[in-house]
């Protein structure tokens, strides 16, 4: 293990608590979405090595938090005008990303304690209920799927063989099911959702009665690590 480590994890997170008290939007969206290109190059396999479990499990956080920020932020953006919930996108858009970052926030809240996870749940929670008094407690699409294998992202193997637990981290990677041979049985319309994401808006049923609605979503709570839009800085911040 190195002494002199790139990121500290909670070193950042207190850089981020003092970014974020200075309430300037542009200089926060600029400080996460730096860190979140240093997390992902110290969590680069190459880099990884050089770190501790625990250091590599701490980026990976920090990283989920950090990405849940851009998530808030997105929703503020886009909820600062008075007139918001007038546009239909808007709302489509807004209820996305609540759901983005309460998934990320629930799963750093699960592992670490900060009081701005509250604070953000708390804020999440205000505008659930307020979707719900403007738009009723909403039906989704419910996908029935006939999954004929799945295979675990960290050894690649059959998941019910292999000893890694999907939703646990190991060494900086979050474990998850990776689906192979899905066969689509069908669909369902249902009110308690495996995913909020996947809402029925009543304005997208046309004069034939018929609807689009998002059958399955392809968010990733890491996907951070990925292609993401928080990569191109200057397109991407809305201040
Ligand atoms: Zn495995």
């Amino acid at each position: 293990m190195e002494n002199n480590r790139k990121i500290d994890a909670f070193l950042l997170l207190n850089e981020l608590h003092e970014v974020i008290n200075s309430r300037d939007r542009r200089e926060i969206w600029n400080f996460i979405v730096c860190s979140l290109n240093k997390i992902k190059s110290e969590l680069a396999d190459a880099k990884k090595s050089k770190y501790s479990v625990y250091e590599n499990d701490c980026n990976y956080i920090s990283g989920i938090f950090m990405r849940s920020i851009l998530d808030y932020m997105k929703i503020e953006m886009l909820t600062s005008s008075r007139d918001w919930i007038k546009d239909k996108k808007n709302v489509e858009q807004v209820w996305l990303s609540v759901w983005d970052c309460k998934d990320r926030i629930d799963f750093c809240r699960e592992r670490v304690h900060l009081d701005l996870f509250d604070k953000i749940d708390y804020s999440l929670k205000e505008t659930l209920r307020f979707y719900r008094e403007q738009f009723g407690p909403g039906a989704y699409m419910s996908p029935e799927l006939k999954v004929l294998k799945r295979n675990c992202s960290i050894c690649k193997d059959n998941i019910k063989k292999c000893s890694h637990l999907s939703g646990v981290i190991y060494n900086g990677s979050l474990c998850s099911e990776i689906l192979i041979d899905v066969e689509l049985i069908g669909g369902s319309l249902v009110s308690y959702p495996r995913d909020h994401r996947c809402r029925a808006w009543p304005w997208r049923i046309d004069e034939n009665g018929k609807s689009e609605v998002l059958f399955i979503s392809t968010y990733c709570i890491g996907d951070f690590l990925d292609n993401d839009d928080w990569f191109d800085l200057n397109s991407s911040c809305p201040w």
